[in-house]
Order: C-alpha cells, then structure tokens, then sequence
C-alpha cells in the first residue's frame, strides 16, 4: 500500500512540476509545488488519465479535428456512443464514456453550457431541503436524495476545487422558535454529511450576525425583530466554466466534442428500427453529415421530449419545463463571504441572496415556462425577487440596481402517467430511460447530481449496446481540467511571475502589474493553467481588461479561443467569462475588442463580425437589467432616458 502511495505522490510531483514549466513556459522561473495532494487518493487508472492532462504539450484538439472525426465515424466505424447535449449531463456523459475506454461523440447545438447549465443559481448543494422533508414526512427516499447528493457535492468540490468552493449561508430567524428549528436541522445535516461535511454550522447571536452582515435587517417587514441567525455550507460554483472544464476534460482524454453542432434528425436501423445514429448540422457552417454509434444517449436537458420525437416521431412528455429567474445587483447587496437564503418568505417561497463573482445573485422563482434556448425573465419575476430581499435588507432595493437578470428552465422530469402540474413538488431525482429503439435518454436530476446521473446513463449505454468498456467508472476520483497544480494561494505567485503588458491608446505597448484581483480572478477561472493566460497577456500585449470594473483580461479571449473550443462572442461573454450574466452594460460596452480579437484568432471577415455583433446584442436583449428593462421608477427612466 504504501509502494502505491509513493507511486501516486511521484506522479503527482512529476505532473506538477511539467505542469508548472510547461504552463508558464520561458516566463516561469520558480517552481511551485500544490499543498493540496489530490491525486494521492486516487486509483492509478485515474492518474494515468490525470497524466495525460498535465504532459507539456498538451492540446484539445481543434474544432475541425473534432468535425473530421465525427464525419469518419460510419456506419462500418461507429462510435460506441454518441452524446447529444453539451450541458452538465451529457458532458457528463461524454467524460464518463471516454474515461471508460470507450470511443464517445458529443455534439452540443448551441455552446457548452448554452442552455440551464449556466443558468443555475451556482449552488453545490447537498440538498438541505429534501432534509426537512424526510424528517417531516419519514420519507427514506429524501433521505437517499441528501446521501447522495452530499456525496456528489464531496466530489465536485475535490475535483474541481479551483471553480468549487464551500460558502457560509446565512438563515435569519426573526421567531424564537426558528432558532432551535433551523439549529437542529442543520446540525442533522452536518450529522447526516459526516466527513463530507464542508464545515459545522452554527448559531450567530444578533450582534456575531450583524457584524457578519452588517445589511441584514434588524426588524423585517412584519416589525419582528432579528433573533439570530443559523449558519450553515454549502458549495458554490462558476456552473458554465465547470461545464467547459468538463468537455475539455472529456476532449483531453479522447472524446470528440462538438459545440454548435445539432442532432438534426436520428438514424434507425431499417431492419432492427435501432437507432443507430445521427445526421449532424454544423450550425457555423449550416454543413450536414451522417455520426453512427451504436448508442445513442440523449441529454439535452429540458429539449430531450425533441430528441425523443426525432426518434419515434411521437410526442414526448417526459418533461415539465419550469423557468427560473435571477437577478444581480451591486457587490453592496451582500458581504463577500456570507449568503443569505430564507426557507420561507411571507408568501412561502425560498429566496437566496449569494455572493458570487464579486456581485450579488439573488434568487430565484419557479413557473411553468415554454420552451426556448434563450428564456427571458419577466417583469413581475424581477418584482417578486427584489420584494423578497427587501424584506431582510437595510439596504434600499431597487429596480435600478439590478445589473443582470437572467432566466433558466429546469428540467424537471415526470413520470408521463402522473397528472401533476404544481412543478414545485416535482421530485429532483433524475430519470434514466432506455426506450424500444434503444436511445437512452437521462434527464432532471441536478447539477450537483451531473456526475452520477452520467455515471447511470453509461450504465443504461453499455447494456443497451452490449458495449465493453475497458474499465469501470472513474469519474469520482478524475480532477478536472484545471485542477492540478490549483492551490488557494497560487494567484500569489501569478502576481510575482507575470507582467501584463498593454496596448495603451497611443498605440504603445506599456508594462502593467498583473495585481491581485487580476491573479485570483485567472486562478479562480482556469486553476493550474492561469500561466497560460498570464503568459499571452505578457507576451502578446493582451493583458488590458475587457471591462472597467471586471478583472477579466484580453488574453483570455484569445486563450478560450485556442483551448476552450469559444467560437462565437456570446461564448466568452456568457460562458467562458460570466460578463453577461454579472453586467449587461459591461457586456455590450465590451463586445467591439472580444470581436476584435476572436477575429483574429479565428479569421473572421466583416460578415461575420457584423453578424457576431447582432446575435450578442440580441442575446443581451434576454438579460433583463435596468438597461432594457420595460418599467418606471422616475429616477431610473431619466438616468437613461
Ligand atoms: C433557475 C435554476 C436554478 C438552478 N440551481 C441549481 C443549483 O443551484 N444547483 C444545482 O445543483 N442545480 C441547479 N439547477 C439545476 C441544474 O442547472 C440543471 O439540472 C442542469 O444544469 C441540467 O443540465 P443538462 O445538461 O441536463 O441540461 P442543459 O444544460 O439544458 O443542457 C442540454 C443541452 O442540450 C442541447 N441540445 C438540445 N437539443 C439538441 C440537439 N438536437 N442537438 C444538440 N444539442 C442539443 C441544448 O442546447 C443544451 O445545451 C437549477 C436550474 C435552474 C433552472
């Protein structure tokens, strides 16, 4: 046992020390060694995979290697499985597959992450609210959710610990008997989490609270006054980069993975009516062409009823859309490291207020909503979060603070047979269903659950396709791209190693220090590969931020463009970085130089770029901030009338 510790910790050691010379390249001259040991618990099979990822040269393949290779797969050289969505599931899926030795396709319509996998409220949670109901309700199969949930919720954040971190929330209790009430339930949950526990909740007096957060209310609305409060964790995480470090991950290891690239139709077998693949349009390039496998899995989120259709031709009800809606306001709304969620406003809803990329999220609702890749939320979704906050807040709320408002559509599975139309009390639980033509589709669940519904799925694709992985699931104990050489204290030596170099307006390349906000943002963002960030703005001259106000870096565009498959504006400003989501007034002021340099990267005539401008401008459009809200408080319309 302890010869195969050492061999792990060797691995380790060698992997670091590539990692760090081959990242920074000629601009490295220290060395840096991760305190963390993540790969010293792991099964060699998942730090032979883990190696690869960290060799100096690597690469994800380019965009056209990845089509190349879908085209090459036939009828006479199927994959073993082709994926169809690139949201948290099916990459999910695709690295599942990959890692299991078998050969994987994915193709994703829009962008990773494009639909509700960047839209979610950033929470890894171990599901304290099915708590509440297995208790009250001695309902087992609750308590299964929060085991397992809880378990997922250890794996994100130890594969992932760069874009995953545990986050105290804070419960207010304006009753006596909340205190005692929330304490205990939470202590459960500590109990119930063991030593997947992130940290022990506990109970604040009225002065460790306000000091906590000092724009929490003292009296509430009703003109109860503040008894205390009850702190527990929980994850939070940057969902969309989590997604990308995903498909990456899943690339690096052999996957070929396709974002802009839809399911157009599904092939069957004439003489099995299996369905044995699909005809592909490149929606860059509107080119069509033919995948076969012999597995098709469907985890295209809310749409998967569309896949299903194309299957069968039949209508599909497997899913009860219900949409989502956030809203973003000034760092000011919430201290940097507390949340707040009350389990029961005044009208019986749950309402969040979390820090997150140095803003505030708060959040969120839930309605039955229609179908479409770009929900917008409404006016009266906004109304009802800002009413909610207000209620626990000093701080004057208004309209006109809100800096992005976002809507997702969760996809809330249902058994057809059931005739429940209330989406609130709609399991979480995913769904796994095999149907007679052989596709699998895998939907609802969570994002913190996207690992283990992969894993299922997976599952379902072997036997259906009689498939022979070479071995068994390792995405447990698989870090993800990023990962390694990750330490909460590397941004400190971003900042000693790197110089941003800048185009100033005259035209002149000036140096620039790479301060700290710029260091931990690339840290946060990218883990161990920040120095390739760092060294294209250094010797590039792209080390100006996209943003006033935002750490985000010229550099990182053409970065995402060079390793992270960004092949559109609306794929940096929303999903490589989170722009649109924080700002949409940032977002827009932004667009002009991340055109200007994706169309360097990526050879863009005047076409494309005009097109690339309208599509982000309309995209923006679906962000409801104060910019292009339709209301009128006074002051706000005459801001910016
Ligand atoms: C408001 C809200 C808050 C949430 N908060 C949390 C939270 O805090 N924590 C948590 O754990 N979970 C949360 N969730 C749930 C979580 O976000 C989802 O369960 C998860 O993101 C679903 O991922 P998915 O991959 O199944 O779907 P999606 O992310 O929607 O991915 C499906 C993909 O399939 C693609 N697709 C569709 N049709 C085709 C086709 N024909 N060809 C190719 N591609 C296709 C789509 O473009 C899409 O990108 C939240 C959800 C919502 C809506």
């Amino acid at each position: 046992m302890a010869g195969v510790a050492r061999f792990r910790k060797g691995i380790l050691r060698a992997a670091l020390a590539t990692t760090a010379v081959a990242t920074a390249g000629a601009a490295w001259t220290g060395s840096y060694v991760s305190s963390s040991d993540p790969v010293e618990a792991r099964s060699e099979a998942a730090a032979a995979v883990a190696q690869r990822m960290v060799s100096a040269d690597w690469k994800v393949p380019s965009r056209s290697m990845q089509e190349m290779s879908l085209r090459g797969c036939t009828a006479a050289n199927p994959l073993d499985i082709l994926v169809i969505g690139g949201g948290a599931t099916g990459c999910g899926v695709a690295l599942d597959a990959t890692t299991r030795g078998l050969r994987v396709g994915l193709v994703e319509r829009d962008d990773f992450a494009a639909g509700t996998s960047s839209r979610s409220t950033k929470l890894v949670h171990g599901g304290v609210r099915y708590l509440e109901k297995a208790f009250f309700k001695l309902d087992y199969g609750q308590l299964k959710l929060v085991f397992h949930a809880l378990e997922e919720r250890a794996q994100i954040l130890q594969n992932a610990p760069h874009l995953c971190k545990p986050l105290p929330t804070m419960t207010p209790c304006y009753e006596w008997w909340e205190l005692p009430y929330y304490w205990v339930g939470l202590k459960a949950y500590d109990l119930v989490a063991g030593t997947r526990m992130l940290h022990l909740s506990r109970y604040f007096s009225k002065k460790e609270s306000m000091e906590a957060f000092p724009t929490l209310a003292v009296k509430n609305s009703l003109q109860k006054t503040l008894k205390g409060t009850v702190v527990y964790y929980d994850g939070q995480m940057n969902d969309s980069r989590l997604n990308i470090a995903i498909a990456c991950t899943a690339a690096l290891a052999g996957a070929t993975v396709l974002n802009h690239a839809e399911a157009v139709q599904l092939k069957k077998d004439p003489k099995t009516g299996k369905v044995i693949g699909a005809r592909i349009r490149n929606n860059l390039t509107n080119k069509e062409f033919d995948v076969y496998a012999n597995v098709v899995v469907n985890a295209a989120g809310p749409f998967c009823d569309e896949v299903r259709t194309l299957a069968d031709g039949k209508e599909s009800h497997i899913i009860s859309p219900s949409s989502g809606v956030h809203i973003v306001l000034p760092d000011y709304y919430s201290p940097d490291h507390m949340g707040l969620i009350v389990p029961k406003t005044k009208d019986g809803r749950v309402v969040f207020m979390l820090p997150w990329l140095g803003r505030t999220v708060a959040g969120t609702t839930d309605s039955a909503a229609a179908l479409t890749m770009r929900p917008e939320p409404h006016e009266e979704e906004i109304q009802f979060i800002l009413d909610a906050i207000s209620d626990y807040l000093t701080v004057k709320v208004r309209r006109s603070d809100v800096m992005s408002a976002w809507s997702g559509i969760r996809p809330l599975a249902t058994d057809p047979n059931v005739k429940d139309t209330d989406t609130a009390s709609i399991s979480r639980d995913h769904v796994v269903c095999v149907d007679p033509d052989g596709l699998v589709t895998v939907t609802g669940g969570k994002w913190t659950t996207y690992r283990s519904m992969a894993e299922d799925a997976v599952n379902a694709a072997i036997k259906t396709g009689s498939l022979r992985p070479g071995q068994d699931c390792l995405t447990h104990e698989l870090p993800l791209m990023g990962a390694y050489g990750w330490d909460p204290a590397f941004f400190t030596v971003l900042s000693q190693t790197f110089i941003r170099m800048k185009r100033s307006y005259g035209g002149k390349i000036v140096p620039g220090a790479m301060d700290s906000a710029a260091a931990k943002h690339l840290v946060d963002s990218y883990g161990g590969l920040a120095p390739r960030v760092a060294q294209i703005a250094q010797e590039e001259g792209l080390g100006k931020r996209i943003a006033h106000g935002y750490p985000y870096l010229e550099a990182e565009v053409a970065y995402c463009a060079r390793h992270e498959y960004c092949e559109s504006v609306v794929d940096f400003i929303a999903r490589r970085a989170r722009l649109a989501f924080l700002d949409t007034n940032a977002a827009t002021r932004a667009l002009p130089r991340v055109i200007e340099i994706l169309a360097a990267e990526h050879g863009w005539d005047r076409h494309r770029k005009k097109m690339e401008l309208e599509d982000a401008k309309a995209f923006l459009e679906t962000f409801k901030s104060a910019r292009n809200a339709q209301f009128d408080d006074g002051k706000h319309s005459k801001m910016h009338a």
